[in-house]
C-alpha cells in the first residue's frame, strides 16, 4: 500500500520505517529540512534500539522515502498518517496546531478520496475538528466532491523499545464507523495481525480517549508506587519489600510498579495534565488526575531534598556526580526527564554537576550549552572525578553492576543517592557506602 506520514519524529519515523520494512512504500513528510536533509544521508536523528539499520535498509531499498514536500506526499499516499506533536498548550491542554495544519495540508492537496490518520495523542473530539478543517478548506477549493474519512489509531509504542513495540504491537486500535475505511486498515495492518487477532475496532471517541486512559493509567501506577514508597520511608518499611508482595498479585502484577523520582518524557506528564483540561472544559473535577499530577511533581524534587537534607543545606560550591539524564532508559530523550528539575536545583543551590549519559550527552549540551557549572563527561568513572556525591537518575543497564571501589576511590566521600534503587542497602552498608535510596 502506499503510505503517507507527516511527522518525522519518534511515532512518524519508527512507524514509517516498521511500515515500510514489511513492504509498503512510504513517504514520510516533515516540516524540518534539515531532519529531512539529514535521513537522506543516512543520519537518524534520534537513538532509538534498531532503528538505524532498519531506516537505511528501507531507505536503500526505496521503500522509506523523506521529503519536505506536503503536495509530493499528499499524492503519493493512499492513507495519510498525522504522527505529528501535540505539545502542551500554555494551559496545560493538547495543542492542536500541527495537526490542524497538516489537515489543512491535505485538504489543499489531495485530488482523490483519502483516508486521514490521527496517530497523533489527540484529545477526544480532534477527529471532528481534523474533518471540519478538511471540509472547510475543499469548500475554498470548491472540491466539495471530494470525499475523506478520518480514522483514530493511536499509537503505544514506548521510546527505548519502539521498534520492536511496532514490529509486534499488542493491540491496533482503529477508531472509526466507516466499514470501508475499517477494510483498509485491516489491510494496512495485516502484516503484524497474523499471530492472533491484535485489532479492536471502536468509535472515534471512544479511540481517542483509549491512548489518553492507557497513559494516565501508567502515571497513576507510577505515582501510587511513589506515595507508597513515601509513606514507607516514614513508617519504616522497604517498599521493595511491598512491590514485591503486592506484585505477586496477579491482578496487579510485577509491571511498572517501581518506586523512583517521578516520570518524565514526552507523553505522560503532557497526557495526564491534557485529560485534567479535557475533563476541566466539560466541568467534571479528575480528581485521581490531579492527584497523580501533583504526587509525580513532588517526587521529581525527591532526591534534591535528600541530597540537601544530607549536607545540611549547604551545596555551594559542592560537585555532583550525576549518572543518567534521559527521563528513561534506551533513549536520548530529556524531554520533562527528573534530571533536569534536579540538575536546575543543584544549580539554583550554588553546586556543580558532571553528568554522563549512554545516549542523552547531546541533548544536554543542546538544551543547556556551554555552562561553568556544567561538565558533561566521556564515561561514568570519570564523571566520579573528586565529586562530593554520586547521584544516579536513570536505570541505564551500564549503572547496575558498577565498580564500587572505583567509585569509592574516585569521589570524594563515598556517598550514593540512588533515585532508582539500583543497589541492596544492606549490601551499600558492608562497602562502607553510604546510601540513599527510595522509599527503603
Ligand atoms: P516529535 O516531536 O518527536 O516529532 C514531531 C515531528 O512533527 C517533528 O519532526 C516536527 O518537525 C514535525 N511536524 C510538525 N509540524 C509538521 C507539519 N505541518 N508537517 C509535517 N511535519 C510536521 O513527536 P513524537 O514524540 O513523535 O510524537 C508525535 C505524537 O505521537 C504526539 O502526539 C505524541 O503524544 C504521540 N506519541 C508519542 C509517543 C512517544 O513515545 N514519543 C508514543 C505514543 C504517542
Amino acid at each position: 500500500m502506499k503510505v503517507t506520514v507527516f511527522g518525522i519524529g519518534y511515532v512518524g519515523l519508527v512507524q514509517g520505517a516498521v511500515l515500510a520494512e514489511v513492504g509498503h512504500d512510504v513517504v514520510c513528510v516533515d516540516i524540518d529540512a534539515n531532519k529531512v536533509e539529514l535521513l537522506k544521508q543516512g543520519h537518524i536523528p534520534i537513538y532509538e534500539p534498531g532503528l538505524e539499520a532498519l531506516v537505511k535498509e528501507n531507505h536503500a531499498s526505496g521503500r522509506l522515502n523523506f521529503t519536505t514536500d506536503a503536495a509530493a506526499g499528499v499524492k503519493h499516499g493512499e492513507v495519510q498518517f498525522i504522527a505529528v506533536g501535540t505539545p502542551p498548550d500554555e494551559d496545560g491542554s493538547a495543542d492542536l496546531k500541527y495537526v490542524l495544519a497538516v489537515a489543512e495540508s491535505i485538504a489543499q492537496h489531495m485530488e482523490s478520496h483519502q483516508i486521514i490518520i490521527d496517530k497523533s495523542t489527540v484529545p477526544v473530539g480532534t477527529a471532528d475538528k481534523v474533518s471540519a478543517r478538511i471540509a472547510h478548506v475543499l469548500a475554498l477549493r470548491e472540491r466539495k466532491d471530494l470525499s475523506f474519512d478520518v480514522v483514530s489509531n493511536p499509537e503505544f509504542l514506548k521510546e527505548g523499545s519502539a521498534v520492536a513495540d511496532c514490529m509486534r504491537p499488542d493491540r491496533i486500535v482503529i477508531g472509526t464507523s466507516s466499514a470501508t475505511t475499517e477494510d483498509v486498515m485491516r489491510e494496512l495492518y495485516a502484516p503484524f495481525n497474523r499471530n492472533h487477532e491484535k485489532i479492536i475496532v471502536m468509535d472515534v471517541r471512544s479511540a481517542e480517549l483509549t491512548k489518553y486512559a492507557a497513559n494516565c493509567m501508567l502515571a497513576t501506577k507510577i505515582s501510587f508506587m511513589n506515595e507508597m514508597a513515601n509513606l514507607a520511608e516514614m513508617l519504616g518499611a522497604d517498599i521493595e519489600m511491598v512491590r514485591q508482595g503486592i506484585g505477586s498479585d496477579p491482578r496487579i502484577g510485577y509491571q511498572f510498579l517501581y518506586a523512583g523520582v517521578g516520570y518524565g518524557g514526552s507523553c505522560f506528564p503532557k497526557d495526564v495534565q491534557a485529560l485534567i483540561r479535557t475533563a476541566d472544559s466539560i466541568d467534571f473535577d479528575s480528581k485521581v488526575l490531579k492527584a497523580v499530577e501533583s504526587r509525580n511533581d513532588e517526587q521529581k524534587t525527591n532526591l534534591f531534598k535528600k541530597i540537601n537534607k544530607h549536607f545540611d543545606g549547604n551545596l555551594l560550591g559542592k560537585t555532583f556526580a550525576l549518572w543518567g539524564l534521559s527521563f528513561k532508559p534506551n533513549t536520548d530523550d530529556m524531554r520533562e526527564a527528573p534530571s533536569r528539575v534536579l540538575i536546575e536545583a543543584l544549580w539554583k543551590a550554588g553546586a556543580k554537576v558532571q553528568a554522563y549519559d549512554p545516549e542523552a550527552m547531546e541533548e544536554t549540551q543542546r538544551i543547556y550549552g556551554d555552562r561553568d557549572d556544567l561538565s558533561l563527561c566521556g564515561t561514568k568513572e570519570s564523571a566520579l572525578k573528586g565529586a562530593d556525591a554520586l547521584v544516579i537518575v536513570t536505570e541505564w543497564q551500564a549503572f547496575k553492576a558498577p565498580d564500587f571501589d572505583v567509585i569509592k576511590q574516585q569521589l570524594k566521600k563515598a556517598i550514593i543517592f540512588d533515585g532508582r534503587n539500583l543497589f541492596e542497602p544492606k549490601r551499600m552498608k558492608n562497602k562502607d557506602i553510604t546510601y540513599f535510596s527510595i522509599g527503603r
